[in-house]
């Protein structure tokens, strides 16, 4: 095997042509990568090529055009199934995101497997998008919805997670790194302790994608869902994978085209998977362009990638905590590369605008999760989430953004 090139931060930013932008009249600094992460070159190229050479509906076609499109659509699947080592292609559903992931199997497992009485648990770190769903499913169903505690340093309560689960609880729905703290949570030990009391568990892993190496057999889980733009892919494409026996059990989600195999009046059959949960015309460019991104992070190597943004974590925790006034919400020992805070008597939100004056994007507010927040006893945070392209320079540059806004806030 080659061995892997070394890491050039310079090189990599280079790839990413909105990094040499100016925002107020400052060199970018792009802290915002949690909520999404900024495109490689590679990545814009492949939309371009996709509509300046062969934009064509996939699967129904026999043209030229409708062939290679659909090559290349299903080309992207195999390299999901690759990236999160999905046992079968088939696993791999194509959506428009984490959220729709989630939707889709509250919707459709959901409202099959689950009834009056039994218990969805999730977590008191979870986002809202792993929250709402389960809500509207217990209140259809009359079940009940259980959260696992989060401890003071943003960790998950173990124990108080052992006690809740029972013969009742059916699903365990679970964030596998936390948007607002960075915890990294023990998914593949809550998974089998779930599978013990026979409980089905989905993985919310819309923050773990980019950093952790992601074996869906090991891990065991039941369904995972992730979203393709906070790993270098556009916005719009997202996956779901599921076990395949529950994915066939599973009744359809949407109706359309795509997801049949015969429609009369009286009575219609459905497609094989994956195409029984893809109805209607998919978002074939984004699709197309997810497996750039993903060849884009294979080439660099992921190990590389988390050696380079854990350094950067550690850099940024030691000056941040240097800061008078400044407290960080989240210390677990694992953790992604993302550090929230906040700073005495002073808003987020003010912090955020007089930052972005110096032409840093970061993100401030309750990050979609206020119950976290409320836990907390917070407002919000501010979150800097760094991504391969970030640099211990850009991390100087926020600090000294950090002690101007103290300055002129307090
Ligand atoms: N879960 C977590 C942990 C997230 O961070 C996000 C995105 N902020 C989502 C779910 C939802 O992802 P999307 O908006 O891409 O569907």
């Amino acid at each position: 095997m080659k061995a892997p090139e070394p890491f050039e931060v310079l090189d990599i930013r280079k790839q990413f042509p909105i990094l040499s932008r100016k925002v107020n009249e400052k060199n970018l600094i792009y802290f915002d990568n949690a909520a999404t992460s900024q495109k490689p070159q590679c990545v814009i190229d492949a939309l371009s090529d996709y509509y300046s050479r062969y934009n064509a509906n996939i699967h129904r076609g026999i043209h030229t055009l409708a062939e290679e499109a659909t090559l290349a659509y299903e080309a992207s699947r195999h390299a999901v199934q690759e990236f999160i080592s999905a046992a079968m292609v088939e696993e791999i559903i194509f959506t428009r995101g984490t959220t729709e992931g989630i939707n889709l199997v509250a919707y459709s497992w959901g409202r099959q497997n689950i009834k009056a009485g039994d218990e969805i648990l999730i977590s008191e770190m979870e986002h809202h998008s792993n929250i709402v769903p389960w809500q509207i499913l217990c209140q259809e169903k009359n079940a009940i919805l259980k959260v696992i505690p989060v401890l003071d340093d943003g960790t998950l309560s173990m124990d108080d997670y052992q006690r809740l689960l029972n013969k009742k609880t059916k699903l365990v729905a679970i964030v596998q790194v936390s948007n607002a703290l960075g915890t990294v949570n023990p998914v593949k030990e809550m998974i089998s302790m779930a599978h013990q009391f026979g409980a089905k568990v989905l993985v919310d892993a819309a923050q773990s994608a980019v950093h952790l190496d992601i074996d869906v057999q090991d891990l065991d889980c039941d369904f995972f869902a992730f979203s393709g733009h906070k790993l270098y892919a556009p916005t719009g494409v997202g996956v779901l994978y599921g076990k395949k026996e529950l994915l066939e059990a599973m009744p359809v989600f949407q109706g359309g085209g795509e997801m049949i195999r015969e429609v009369s009046f009286e009575l219609t059959t459905y497609n094989d998977l994956p195409y029984k949960y893809e109805a209607g015309t998919p978002n074939i460019a984004d699709t197309i362009a997810l497996k750039s991104a993903l060849d884009f992070i294979k080439s660099i190597g992921k190990e590389q990638i988390r050696k380079h943004e854990n350094e950067l974590l550690d850099y940024a925790t030691r000056q941040l905590e240097d800061i008078p006034g400044l407290k960080i919400i989240g210390k677990a020992t694992e953790k992604v590369s993302l550090v929230s805070f906040i700073l005495k008597n002073i808003h987020p939100h003010d912090v955020g605008v007089l930052l972005d004056h110096l032409g840093i994007a970061l993100r401030t507010g309750h990050h979609c999760t206020q119950p976290l927040m409320k836990r907390f006893g917070i407002p919000g945070t501010i979150r800097a989430s760094f991504a391969l392209y970030n640099t211990k320079e850009e991390i100087d540059i926020l600090v000294e953004g950090i002690y101007k806004s103290i300055k002129m806030l307090s």
